[in-house]
């Protein structure tokens, strides 16, 4: 079994370690706040006081921390005390650009790393079924993927050092893109008299078919499981949705990239959080688009 420092215990680290200490791994844990490490200890983590200290006697290093500066900072940090070898993973979500410095610093460290971010949400966190996409060397990659598997139910090596973050990003952009679509489509049907399930019957087996309409259905009724049905409560944060696309938009710029869907996508996120709805599920823009409040 390996010992494993996991940096970033919050919403999906502290599952995602509780799932590694399942399968037998000695985990050493570190967030900045203090309720977090209480859950983390609860989960049978190993509490150190600060990310050195996690990182010391560790093997592999998680991270799973909110953007790309934090990320940089824990291995600016943490990659000069690391034992000799170890292997790094980030499964932040965070911009190409300060992915590929990562691994640099790794690198210039002697060690390995990937990037491997995750879709599947804190449900997927708990249930150790996350799908990770992961950009980096293949000998990291097949250190990596043993570690990962109590926390996934899919691995992807998608390519070299960052190619995990583009997949994340260029999959978010497009799921924030169709749930507009969707949502926009249920708005037309309202006004057009054609009942929710209606619509739902003829898209869900019809060229409008998609996953924003067939597992995450904008509307209360034809996807029992939706958030719709629960008042919009999260699932994946409008919050969350806006911060993808706006890593999106920012690689589509230094990448000379043409998306101006996803640019519109972008511009209502951020509309909708600005009024008060980041903390809803991104599926409820339809009631921002019905022009109604939440
Ligand atoms: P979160 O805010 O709940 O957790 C982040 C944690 O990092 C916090 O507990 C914070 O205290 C800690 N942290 C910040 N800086 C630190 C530092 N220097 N050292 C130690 N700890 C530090 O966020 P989350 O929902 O767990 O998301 C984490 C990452 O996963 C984000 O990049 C997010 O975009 C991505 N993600 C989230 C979801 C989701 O549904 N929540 C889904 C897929 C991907």
């Amino acid at each position: 079994m390996t010992t494993i420092a996991f940096i970033g215990l919050g919403n999906m680290g502290n599952p995602m370690a509780a799932n590694l200490v399942k399968a037998g791994h000695t985990v050493n844990g570190f967030d900045l706040m203090p309720e977090n490490l209480t859950v983390a200890r609860e989960h049978g983590v190993v509490v150190m006081a600060n990310a050195i200290a996690a990182v010391k006697d560790a093997d592999v290093v998680i991270t799973m921390l909110p953007a790309g500066k934090h990320v940089l900072s824990v291995y600016e940090d943490a990659a000069p005390k690391a034992k000799q070898g170890a292997l790094f993973i980030d499964s932040s979500t965070i911009d190409v650009e300060s992915a590929r410095k990562a691994h640099s610093v790794a690198k210039k460290h002697g060690l390995l790393s990937i990037d491997a971010p995750v879709s599947g949400g804190t449900g997927g966190a708990a249930a150790g079924t996350l799908t990770f996409m992961a950009g980096g060397a293949k000998d990291a990659f097949a250190k990596a993927e043993p570690i990962l598997k109590p926390m996934a139910g899919r691995i992807v090596h998608c390519g070299d050092d960052g190619a995990g973050q583009a997949a994340k990003i260029c999959n978010n952009m497009m799921l924030g893109i169709s749930m507009i679509g969707v949502a926009e489509a249920f708005v037309l049907a309202e006004k057009l008299g054609l009942s929710h399930q209606a619509l739902f019957d003829v898209a869900s087996t019809s060229s409008g078919q998609c996953w924003s309409l067939t597992t995450y259905c904008p509307v209360p009724g034809p996807v029992p499981a939706s958030p719709a049905n629960r008042d919009y409560k999260p699932g994946f944060a409008a919050a969350l949705m806006l911060k993808d696309l706006k890593l999106s938009q920012e690689a589509a710029q230094s990448a000379g990239a043409v998306t101006p869907m996803g640019a519109e996508a972008a511009q209502l996120y951020a509309l909708f959080n600005a009024q008060g709805n980041g903390g809803t599920d991104f599926s409820g823009i339809i009631n921002f688009l019905r022009g109604n409040p939440l």
